[in-house]
């Protein structure tokens, strides 16, 4: 029997990056706790992923995921004794004592990736809480100028939002061949990230250029030609949000929006009078972990087994998520049904839905097209 094969333990143990690497997976960058880069069977360049810390890998075109077992039986093409034999060694018969010992042993390695992985998050939380503090108010900041810059002009947003600071030079720390290198260091716009019981885990940094287009800064990595990503959290943001504004007096309806100039944009529009408006940071972070199987890609159901994910306050009777349009429609719109119907399964009386933006444009598009444009040539 496999079950009982005492290799089964000690296999899942295995670090997967280091497997991944021996079974010639090659192109992953490090990002966070994810390996990213393209998949061995299918190709791409950024769709295969490999989480270290829960020991998992998915590739987001073919569908291939697993753990560090699966990973072999998919790339030797081997069967699960085979990929045992791989990566343990021959099978031995163990005595009951040898058994013992060998559980003992997995025990105290999980237990201490466990707490290695808290100390990591306490880690971050504290860098971010260090960022979040060495921050200026926006007001007449900046922090004016970029926003000024799409569309967000001060007659439009008359109140900064409290969550919001400016960072008149923050180092962008890349991933390099040499370890971690200072590919940039700039202005930023800082938003604090807030969990449900209002505690700040997490800071979102965008980094501007007012001499660019948009005021979106061009940071490249060290030796390379591709641009980097300008917006990235730090600290531990799962299940939290940025509260862009929440009004005084009661509310229960909640504008969620992707990014924090898209909730703007909403909050701005006139719309939604009386609402709340939180940037959800990123679609995974708003859609939580979704089912998974065959034909359920696209299916937008959320596995309420994630206690982790984003759930609105018990007071909110209407959800509304914004669809920023210039991003892939089909996993978007899902993972927006994902979040949606997970705030109506575990909030009574709360109805939600998704609120579509033209194909093509996001509400900021939306807005910039209006005629009152004030930033520079473009
Ligand atoms: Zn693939």
């Amino acid at each position: 029997m496999i079950r009982d094969d005492a290799r089964l333990e000690e296999a899942k143990a295995k670090p997967i990056a280091e497997i991944a690497e021996q079974l010639h997976v090659s192109g992953l960058k490090r990002a966070g706790r994810e390996l990213t880069g393209p998949c061995p069977e299918c190709g791409g360049d950024d769709r295969f992923s490999i989480n270290t810390a829960k020991g998992l890998y998915q590739c987001r075109k073919c569908g291939a995921k697993g753990d560090v077992i699966a990973l072999v039986c998919w790339l030797r093409r081997c069967s699960l004794p085979e990929a045992l034999t791989w990566l343990c060694g021959e099978r031995q018969e163990l005595s009951p004592a040898e058994i013992e010992e060998r559980r003992r042993k997995d025990r105290l390695r999980r237990e201490k990736a466990d707490r290695q992985e808290a100390r990591r998050r306490t880690q971050a939380i504290a860098e971010a809480r260090a960022i979040w503090r060495a921050g200026l108010p926006a007001e007449d900041s900046p922090v004016r100028d970029y926003l000024a810059l799409r569309g967000l002009t001060r007659e439009r947003l008359p109140t900064m939002p409290r969550v919001l600071r400016y960072h008149p030079d923050l180092p962008y720390m890349a991933h390099s061949a040499e370890g971690w290198v200072e590919a940039h260091r700039g202005p930023a716009m800082l938003a604090v990230i807030q969990q449900p019981d209002g505690n700040g885990t997490a800071v979102h940094r965008t980094w501007f250029d007012l001499s660019r287009p948009r005021g979106k800064a061009l940071i490249l990595p060290p030796g390379g030609d591709e641009p980097l990503v300008v917006k990235k959290a730090w600290g531990s943001k799962k299940g939290a949000a940025i509260r862009l504004h929440t009004p005084a007096e009661p509310w229960d309806t909640l504008v969620i929006g992707e990014g924090i100039e898209t909730t703007l944009t909403a909050l701005v529009s006139g719309l939604f009078p009386g609402a709340a408006f939180w940037a959800g940071i990123d679609l995974g972070n708003i859609a939580g972990r979704m089912q998974q199987g065959k034909g359920l890609r696209y299916a937008g159901l959320p596995d309420l087994t994630d206690t982790e994910a984003f759930v609105p306050p018990p007071w909110v009777r209407e959800l509304l998520l914004i669809e920023d349009g210039d991003s892939e429609p089909k996993m978007t719109r899902a993972k927006l049904q994902s979040g949606a119907r997970r705030a109506m399964a575990l909030v009574p009386g709360l109805s939600a839905r998704v609120v579509p933006c033209p194909p093509g444009l996001d509400l900021n598009d939306v807005l910039m097209e209006d005629g009152n444009e004030p930033g520079p040539d473009l």
